[in-house]
């Protein structure tokens, strides 16, 4: 039987502190050895694989991916040195993504970096050289796309997941003509953003429990760059002049200062007024969401109407509410919104109806409202098809 105390140095013994340094130092010294020849010897061309795929989690770094598609650290010195666009292999974030491919001998042949969101990077390695190209990836690369997954908020899950906040700001601008942020985003929803190079997405994809919604950009030469659904269309709406079908003229203009008759003093008109008669209907000058249906003491009943994230419109002095309408509500172009009246202080029936861009009041007669743009007709297919493409890559329905 093996005495324990004989293998065990006596506690007080002076021998103790040394010899267990060295056996540490061994441990030590083997475990390094041990997880060196995992990272450089263990993928050696033993699983005969030539396509390595590899997400990055939180704590990687890129030098583990190379090292475990069997490539060595005299490779990794060479393309670090190769190119200075290298050093952004240096810092990676989770989720982003690579794609490591060898060729029939087990040498390097390229490495794809899918970031999550920046621009791809593509790595070629031939004849001993390396080869960087930032922008236009070949189109038989797979597509670069991001994910962000709703659990609380676009701005909060789109943060976390490393999109920039223009990129947000562009998708909350586009996608509020067709959805309200505050209520119809469910826990789970995603937005899909489809990567081919360019600091903003070629593609923004909605997909919800309800609904699918798939904006895809196109640069025109008179519009420049807008994102149109899969039919050619921008999401947002074309606004009508007249909020009523008919009126007989415009009895107040917008002006900066006018004699007001009910209150009896100058002041600023900063809408304008479509003389109609009482009960008369009044429609929504474009699709938006009701904002506002309330009393206030100037406007009488008024309905406020937002259009996308930076217009709103007012129809005030209503008789009546239409039947229905509340906060919240989507509302199409030539909804009923309420009636005309002489509600608040007006002196007699007639519609007051404002804009304000970003809150700023603007004058009906005169502002450039946005207009939705449509694909011109002679590339519409060509867009069509490349959209459903695109879907069909990211295995959208
Ligand atoms: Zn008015």
């Amino acid at each position: 039987m093996t005495n324990f105390q004989d293998r065990w140095p006596d506690p007080s013994s002076k021998q103790l502190v040394p010899k267990i340094n060295k056996s540490f130092l061994r441990v030590l010294l083997l475990t390094l050895l041990g997880s060196f020849s995992v990272l450089y010897a263990l993928p050696s061309h033993a699983d005969g694989k030539h396509e390595f795929h590899f997400e990055v989690s939180r704590g990687d770094v890129f030098y583990k991916f190379f090292f475990t598609a069997g490539l060595n650290g005299e490779l990794l010195n060479k393309m670090m040195k190769a190119d200075e666009r290298a050093s952004r292999l240096g810092h990676i974030a989770p989720g982003d993504k690579f794609k490591i491919t060898l060729d029939d001998n087990h040498d390097l042949k390229k490495i794809v970096f899918q970031p999550l969101n920046a621009n791809p990077l593509l790595i070629t390695y031939s004849k001993q050289k390396f080869r960087f190209v930032s922008v236009n990836i070949q189109p038989t690369e797979p597509l670069t796309h991001s994910t962000v997954v709703i659990t609380k908020s676009l701005n909060y899950d789109g943060k976390k997941a490393g999109i920039e906040p223009e990129v947000i700001d562009l998708i909350i601008a586009n996608f509020t003509w067709a959805m309200d942020f505050s209520r119809d985003l469910q826990k789970g929803d995603k937005f899909i953003l489809a990567w081919d190079g360019g600091s903003t997405p070629s593609a923004i994809i909605y997909v919800g429990a309800r609904k699918t919604i798939a904006l895809f950009a196109y640069t025109g030469s008179t519009n420049g760059k807008n994102y149109y659904d899969i039919n050619g269309k921008t999401l947002n709406d074309s606004f009508e002049f007249s909020a009523l079908k008919k009126y007989s003229r415009i009895s107040s203009s917008f002006t900066k200062s006018r004699w007001h008759p009910v209150l009896k003093k100058y002041r600023s008109h900063k809408g304008t007024d479509f003389a109609a008669p009482k009960g008369r209907p009044v429609y929504a000058t474009a699709k938006g969401t009701v904002k506002h249906v309330v009393v206030v003491s100037g406007y009488g009943n008024v309905v406020y109407l937002s259009h996308g994230t930076e217009i709103v419109t007012l129809y005030a002095h209503l008789s009546k509410f239409a039947k229905g309408i509340k906060k919240g509500q989507k509302i199409k172009k030539g909804q009923l919104v309420g009636y005309v009246g002489s509600t608040g202080l007006a002196t007699g029936p007639h519609l007051h109806y404002e804009i304000r861009i970003n809150g700023v009041h603007q004058d009906a007669e005169k502002v450039k409202l946005p207009k939705q743009l449509s694909i011109p007709t002679n590339t519409l297919s060509g867009f069509k098809s490349k959209a459903k493409s695109l879907l069909a890559q990211l295995g959208i329905k």
